[in-house]
């Protein structure tokens, strides 16, 4: 074994197992967390196999980052990965001497986005040492049932049987773009590679949310010092955090619950008596956040559509907000001319033999523009299940073991996070989490939702396995 071999390669080596009582793919924050709870709460003779594609545990695609520009975009005093204790990643910070890498802020401090992946893949090992955890670093393709549980297929030839299977896949990738200088994927190394571009043309990212200023900081960190064109439909920036006095959950009404328009009315209403009453409107939002996965269960798919066309990028830009020093780096580069933000569509990028050219249409013009790049980076958001080819999913699909939710973002499951299959069936034994349920939960992708989701998982996991008459 090699003496570099990280948690990922180590526990490859150790376990010759072929059968397993869990089998959790991907080991990002939710896969980790809910391997850990497992190990707290099933009897001790239950083994829990883990597969993860990339090289490292806990990390992601949120928590891979190197750079200490990327900051966590929530105080570390809400970061804990665990529900029952608040202020584990706070102590962990002191008791890692990590607190001087943090940016402190008036609204708390914000750890860098690679120091929490540190936390998490700290418990991952401690979670290792059990010896019931093994983890396989490939990508699982395909999985289906067998007269007891699953087998799951691995892209490196290995299979394996498990009793209960955890989808824990976080964001999906939008996969590679047509060229080089196009990139689509945001967060791919592509994004930030070197640019050796002598022609002064500027970088254009198509999306002005919080991947944009990830891409903008990325940028100057690795050391372009040009200018960056944001382009997004209503070129809004997402709003920063400031410290502030709470405000209740509001009691939403039966139409309020109903109806998208009259949902929005009232938390208008109510960041309006926030205001009358000195509460910034960052505490309502924060206030309307745990009641967001029920307003969402009880609105229609024709309220839901209503949203994402219309009123999604509001709701993002004060819902994810980002920490103050990105903003203010942000606010000087738009002051000094570096960094332009625009409004308005992105018609076509035709990559060119080094750059691509942009054509897009300022909002409110009548003609279209041309602006020469020498990269492209789009930063949409995440991507829709429906619009993807991802071989687990086409499987399962495939199968009839799994279906798309009725928006198509995700996987379909119950309100126990069992996932529903073709027939509308609900199956107690495979659970999702994460981003990829998204369509049934909408607020589900943070850590405060997720690290919930973990511990839930593994209690029915655990009710489930319990023996007859336990
Ligand atoms: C850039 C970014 C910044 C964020 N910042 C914050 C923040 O500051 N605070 C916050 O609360 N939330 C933040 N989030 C939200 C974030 O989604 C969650 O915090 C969390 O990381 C999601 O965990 P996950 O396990 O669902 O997904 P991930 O952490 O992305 O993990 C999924 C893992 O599954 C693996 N995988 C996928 N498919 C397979 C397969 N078929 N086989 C094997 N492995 C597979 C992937 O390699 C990946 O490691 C951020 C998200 C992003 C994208």
């Amino acid at each position: 074994m090699p003496a570099t071999a990280n948690p990922v390669e180590r526990a490859w080596t150790s376990n010759e197992r072929t059968a397993y009582s869990v089998a959790i793919v991907g080991g990002g924050f939710g896969g980790v967390m809910t391997a850990i709870h497992l190990l707290r709460v099933l009897p001790a003779a239950s083994e829990i196999v883990l597969f993860e594609r990339a090289g490292r545990l806990g990390r992601g695609t949120a928590y891979g980052t190197e750079l200490p520009c990327h900051l966590l975009n929530v105080p570390a005093t809400r970061m804990s990965a665990f529900p029952d204790a608040p202020a584990d990643f706070a102590e962990w910070l002191s008791r890692s001497r990590m607190e001087s890498s943090c940016a402190a802020t008036d609204a708390g401090l914000f750890a860098p986005r690679a120091v929490y992946g540190d936390y998490i893949e700290s418990l991952a090992r401690t979670a290792l040492r059990s010896g019931r955890l093994t983890v396989i670093p490939a990508a699982v393709t395909d999985l289906w049932p067998e007269q007891t549980g699953f087998r799951l297929a691995a892209a490196n030839g290995r299979t394996v049987r498990a009793g209960q299977v955890v989808l824990a896949l976080g964001n999906l990738s939008p996969g590679e773009g047509s060229a080089p200088a196009h990139v689509t994927d945001p967060w791919s190394s592509a994004a930030l590679a070197p640019l050796d571009d002598a022609s002064n043309r500027p970088v254009v990212i198509v999306g002005t949310g919080l991947s944009m200023v990830d891409l903008v900081l990325g940028l100057r960190a690795r050391g372009f010092p040009g200018r960056i064109v944001a382009i997004s439909r209503r070129g809004l920036l997402p709003q920063f955090h400031r410290p502030g006095a709470p405000w209740p959950t509001p009691d939403f009404t039966a139409t309020e619950r109903h109806s998208m328009l009259a949902l929005f009315r009232r938390i208008r209403a109510e960041i309006a008596a926030a205001a009358a009453a000195e509460v910034d409107w960052r505490g309502v939002i924060d206030g309307v956040r745990p009641a967001v996965q029920s307003l969402w269960q009880g609105l229609s798919a024709v309220e839901r559509r209503r949203f994402l066309r219309h009123l999604r990028p509001w709701w993002d830009i004060h819902r994810h907000r980002m920490p103050m020093p990105a903003a203010a780096a942000l606010a000087a580069m738009r002051e000094e001319g570096t960094l332009e933000v625009h409004a308005g569509s992105v018609l076509s990028v035709e990559p060119m033999a080094a750059g691509a050219c942009v054509t897009w249409r300022p909002r409110g013009a009548s003609l279209p523009t041309r602006l020469d790049a020498a990269r492209v980076i789009v930063a949409t958001g995440t991507p829709n299940a429906a619009a993807l080819a991802n071989p687990l999913l086409d499987a399962l699909r495939g199968r009839g073991l799994a279906r798309l939710d009725p928006l198509g973002l995700g996987l379909d499951v119950n309100e126990r996070l069992a996932v529903i299959d073709a027939a509308g069936r609900a199956n107690p034994t495979i659970h999702a989490l994460g981003p990829i349920v998204r369509g049934v939960l909408w607020e589900c992708t943070a850590v405060p939702e997720l690290r919930a989701q973990a511990a839930a998982i593994a209690d029915r996991i655990a009710e489930a396995l319990q023996p007859a008459g336990a």
